[in-house]
């Protein structure tokens, strides 16, 4: 039986919960216990505190967690980062008063900064050689320059309007974080086996939300030209379609290329395009 520690509640909650139902694995949680074993995966779940999580992990009271690389950084415990998830996406930056001349990172130096990040914060400042003085706080660090506590803060920052409706404005990108699988670094034989099948999982799912599956009709002197921007999986499946000279071409896209795909699939005169989400895809 492998265990697995998720956020007992909070932002990373909802995602781990839904990326473990993608995977196929039936959780019944309903009554928030501490802890459920799946029904038809060899999987525990421990719902703990994301800060706890790096430490119980390396402890072996749960083999692999989910928690964001900023706590698994930040903790700093001898334990694996094993796979990257893709949601909980956020970055630890450094903030300064609106009001405030920046120019560059030099002008931190001196300055009073909080954070509940100290040791990222810490690493990142000797690294950059400014001398600034790290003041440790376990929450609300937005507040602590309008209140004097602090001349700039380190935080985690998403859309930004946290920073904006406390007069602050992001000056440096310290890190740029998302949701990371971890494992403890003595997994048995048994475990490793079981973590193997959920990547392999983890990864289908993943994979599939990452590409598209595309049809579309194109006449066949183009069909040349279709095939190169349409790599597919191996390469696109061609039919011919009733109409004389014409093909329906089938194959694969990855999202981050999609509208480049799509504009010259419009140039070598591809019509009637669908694209369909992928629910599963094992490569
Ligand atoms: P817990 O009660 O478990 O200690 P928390 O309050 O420390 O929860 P959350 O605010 O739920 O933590 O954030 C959990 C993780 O979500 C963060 O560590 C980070 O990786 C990620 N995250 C994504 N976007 C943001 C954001 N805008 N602000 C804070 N965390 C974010
Ligand atoms: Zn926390």
């Amino acid at each position: 039986m492998l265990k697995i520690a998720i956020q007992k509640s909070g932002r990373l909650y909802e995602d781990s919960i839904k990326l473990l139902k993608e995977c196929g694995i039936q959780l019944n949680n309903g009554n928030k216990q501490l802890k459920t074993i799946a029904e038809n995966f060899p999987l525990e779940v421990y719902f703990l505190r994301d800060d706890d999580i790096p430490q119980y992990v390396y402890d072996g009271v749960a083999d692999i967690g989910i928690v964001g690389e900023n706590v698994l950084l930040e903790k700093n415990k001898d334990i694996d980062l094993v796979y990257r998830l893709g949601f909980g996406k956020c970055r630890l930056s450094i903030a300064v008063p609106k009001t405030m001349q920046y120019r560059s990172i030099t002008d931190l130096n001196g300055l009073k900064i909080a954070t509940t990040y100290s040791t990222i914060l810490q690493k990142y400042l000797a690294e950059k050689k400014i001398p600034a003085e790290i003041h440790e706080i376990s929450g609300s660090v937005e507040i602590a320059p309008g209140i004097g506590l602090a001349d700039a803060i380190c935080d985690l920052v998403s859309s930004g309007s946290t920073l904006f409706t406390n007069g602050l404005k992001e000056v440096e990108v310290i890190l740029k974080s998302e949701a990371v699988l971890t494992a403890n670094k003595n997994l048995s034989e048994e475990n490793k086996n079981i973590l193997e099948k959920l990547l392999l999982r983890i990864n289908a799912v993943k994979t599939a939300k990452n590409n598209k599956y595309i049809i579309l009709n194109a006449p066949n002197h183009q069909l040349q030209n279709i095939e190169n921007v349409l790599p597919g999986m191996k390469s696109p499946t061609v039919t011919p379609l009733a109409t004389e000279g014409w093909s329906s071409v089938q194959s694969v896209v990855n999202e981050n290329d999609f509208w480049e795909v799509i504009e010259k699939l419009k140039q070598f005169e591809a019509e009637g395009i669908l694209v369909i989400p992928i629910e599963k895809m094992i490569v």
